[in-house]
């Protein structure tokens, strides 16, 4: 049997490490003042890292987010991201 992947666009979250269809993750990008947005569309530019569903608050409070996007995220921004979250789900 052939393993058939019919070119889903897949991702890795960067909390538990999962290889993902992109539709199942948020993409969080680095814009240019430092801070971090929920990048709804997938196609802002900018440093960008994605986390799933399940990691979303374990991600944003971890570091492995940080590391990632390299930048560290403010109180305020991650409140920001955790209300930007809330419109998507
Ligand atoms: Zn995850």
């Amino acid at each position: 049997m052939r393993n058939i992947r019919n070119h889903i666009p897949q991702r890795t979250c960067v909390a538990c490490r999962k290889v993902r269809p992109k539709r199942e993750l948020i993409r969080l990008v680095r814009i240019s003042d430092g801070s971090v947005e929920v990048d709804s569309s997938g196609k802002k530019a900018g440093r960008g890292a994605y986390l799933c569903l399940e990691c979303w608050e374990i991600g944003l409070k971890g570091s492995q987010l940080k590391h990632a996007l390299r930048t560290t995220i403010t109180q305020d921004n991650r409140e920001q991201l955790f209300r930007a979250a809330e419109k998507l789900c």
